[in-house]
């Protein structure tokens, strides 16, 4: 077991949370130095949905400044990390025959740098980020997950960025106080329960809880990074949840890692 990479599902939130020092920036710091220091990272995030499979090609990728109206700080943050055309050759030869396309112009949005800037300060761990079809269904992203396994045997980390809980519309801003929505609550603690017990095809069947499901998910690109970290995982292998928390009600911040 010591010889695999974990894998980690990271809830990114708000951008303005990558900002300042609080609970959850804490908490990516804490896990990156948890980690064995990776060759390479490959994330899958939440911003960057398309059709068929593109994978970020770029030595140097730029950083996406993908959110409007913002303020200007979070607008200079740059995230230079270098790129690694060798992870993604090797997504490419582990997804054909699934046709990967590489994408030279496309660099690293703001699901993926808000967070490993606190994960990886010093952006000096190679990171390649790669698109999500949302026109599949759920299980084919649990099983791309699987065939992207064989990585974590080479020292990469699988990164997922979204938020099991995501509804904008019922976003506070304002909120001082933490709290939660009901359903967002519910909707969380039945993920985490279902994780623990790994019941994958439940957690890939995510609307089955209807309203609830309905509420948290109002559209999948959030929840689906979820299900690629989960695809990575051994039988048996137990996640941890080293963040957690419910921001402005309907966001969960819920971390989930496996290794
Ligand atoms: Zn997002």
């Amino acid at each position: 077991m010591t010889d695999l990479m974990p894998t980690i599902f990271f809830g990114h939130g708000n951008p303005m949370l990558t900002l300042t020092e609080n609970a959850y920036t804490k908490g990516w710091s804490e896990a990156g130095r948890s980690f064995p220091r990776p060759k390479a990272v490959l994330a899958v995030s939440a911003h960057w949905c398309g059709r068929g499979f593109s994978v970020t090609s770029n030595p140097s990728p730029a950083t996406i400044h993908d959110f409007y109206g913002f303020p200007e700080e979070l607008y200079r943050i740059e995230y230079r990390a270098p790129g690694s055309l060798e992870l993604a050759s090797s997504v490419r030869e582990l997804l054909s025959p699934e046709k990967v396309v590489f994408d030279e112009n496309r660099g690293l949005d703001h699901g993926t740098w808000c967070i490993l800037r606190h994960v990886f300060q010093d952006a000096d761990v190679p990171v390649v980020q790669l698109s999500m079809d949302v026109s599949r269904p759920a299980e084919f992203h649990y099983e791309i997950g699987k065939r992207l396994a064989p990585l974590r045997k080479e020292g990469v980390l699988v990164v997922g960025s979204g938020n099991i809980v995501h509804n904008l519309s019922m976003y506070s801003w304002e909120a001082r106080r933490p709290f939660a929505y009901d359903w967002a609550e519910r909707f969380e603690q039945r993920v985490r329960e279902l994780l623990s017990v790994r019941d994958d095809a439940t957690l890939i069947d995510y609307e089955s809880p209807g309203r609830d499901a309905a509420l948290s998910i109002p559209t999948p690109e959030h929840y689906l990074p979820l299900l690629y970290v989960l695809g990575m995982a051994d039988k048996g292998e137990q996640p941890s949840f080293p963040v957690e928390g419910i921001d402005g009600g309907s966001m969960s911040m819920l971390a989930v890692q496996i290794g």
